[in-house]
């Protein structure tokens, strides 16, 4: 069997940290039967330091000949006052671009124990396993023409473009229809049909391209409604299907009903599958240095990389049970603690979840 070649982009902050915990666990002995080559890269801050650049064309090299990149976190507060393009997070933005990531996978999950850590009532986000697939290289955010004018008699006017192309949305919503065979076979589309028409022609081919998936249940929702069903009966969803600028807003909202960033994975992908996986989480320069993140949003990222890259979906599995079990044993990082003392650090948290990956064959 062939190696999987894995790019390895840390970056800055707490990104190397939790990153080293993924690894160790690819590497553990239940894993032994997978093949990896992990090549690591500079990118972000760390990369500015060393090249100047926060994506040097050696990283981007790596990423793309790699079958799936595993990354970290980009941001230092000494180089907020940087020009743009000499910013560490220009570097991510710079290689979402370049790999042609145009779907974006944000699970919110709460694992059993944690639901006192919403803000919402424990009944409503118990159980929550929602996955929003927004698009994320067209709509408003990319649409010509743009920009601000000024009209007749000097007032300025700002103006954006909303759109989508038939193959843009049949391509994302193909990403959404085929999550949803590997999980409880329902899929929501979030559009805005009643007011725009790109969203219109949006459910139109969302419809179209459910009616080659019969095994799924396809409903439509209009935005507003589902900002509020989320936090009503968030439970109700399975995938949310979204274009880019709904599903920005959408997946924060969702992210914030499990009300722990340092657990949330991600991943970005392009259309032959090739991924990037990375925590949603920051560089946290607050704690970084300190031995205590979070790394299980990065150690669900790798697991999120072996399913949707590496096609490896009972290992992903694996180490989602083995998180869940762990947390169940009582285990928290100061992030999900609370203040009482009795948190356990970054590399504690890791090997909890190694060694219950082998309770979990
Ligand atoms: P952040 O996510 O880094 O931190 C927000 C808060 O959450 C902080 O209090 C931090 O300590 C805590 N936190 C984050 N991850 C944690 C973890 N794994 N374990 C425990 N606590 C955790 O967001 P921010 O403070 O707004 O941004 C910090 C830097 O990160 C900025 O430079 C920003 O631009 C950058 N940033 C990068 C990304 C990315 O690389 N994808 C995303 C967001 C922010």
């Amino acid at each position: 069997m062939r190696a999987w070649r894995i790019a390895v982009l840390a970056g800055d902050g707490i990104g190397p940290e939790v990153v080293a915990e993924a690894l160790r666990l690819l590497k553990a002995p239940a894993f032994a039967h997978l093949r990896f080559e992990f090549e690591h890269a500079p990118i972000g801050g760390a990369a500015l330091d060393a090249y100047g650049d926060p994506l040097p064309p050696q990283s981007l090299d790596t990423a793309r000949s790699a079958d799936a990149v595993l990354f970290g976190a980009v941001g230092e507060p000494r180089f907020d006052s940087a020009p743009r393009a000499k910013r560490p997070e220009q570097g991510l933005l710079r290689l979402r671009k370049e790999l042609a990531l145009f779907a974006n996978l944000r699970p919110a999950t709460v694992f059993p124990g944690l639901e006192h850590a919403s803000t919402l009532k424990p009944h409503v986000v118990e159980g929550l396993d929602i996955l929003i697939v927004r698009e994320l290289t067209g709509d408003i955010y990319f649409g010509q023409p743009r920009g601000i004018r000024e009209l007749a008699g000097g007032e300025r006017e700002g103006f954006d473009t909303m759109r989508y192309t038939e193959s843009e949305i049949r391509r994302i919503a193909r990403v959404a229809f085929e999550a949803a065979r590997r999980r409880s076979s329902r899929v929501c589309s979030v559009d805005k049909a009643n007011v725009l028409e790109t969203t219109q022609l949006w459910r139109e081919i969302v419809s179209e391209v459910g009616r080659g998936y019969p095994d799924v249940q396809l409903s439509h929702m209009y935005v507003d409604n589902a900002a509020m069903q989320l936090v009503r009966q968030p439970r109700q969803f399975d995938v949310m299907l979204t274009g880019n600028m709904f599903g920005d807003i959408l997946s924060d909202e969702a992210a914030m009903l499990t009300g722990s960033i340092g657990m949330l994975p991600s991943a970005s992908l392009d259309e032959a599958g090739k991924g990037l996986y990375e925590p949603i989480h920051g560089s946290a320069p607050d704690i970084a240095g300190k031995g205590i993140a979070n790394p299980l949003a990065a150690i669900l990222s790798a697991a999120m990389m072996l399913r949707h890259s590496l096609r490896c979906g009972s290992e992903a599995a694996r180490i989602e049970r083995a998180v869940a079990d762990v947390l169940r044993s009582g285990a928290r990082t100061a992030d999900l603690e609370g203040g009482t003392g009795a948190a356990v650090g970054t590399r504690a948290m890791a090997d909890l979840v190694i060694a219950a990956l082998d309770g979990r064959a």
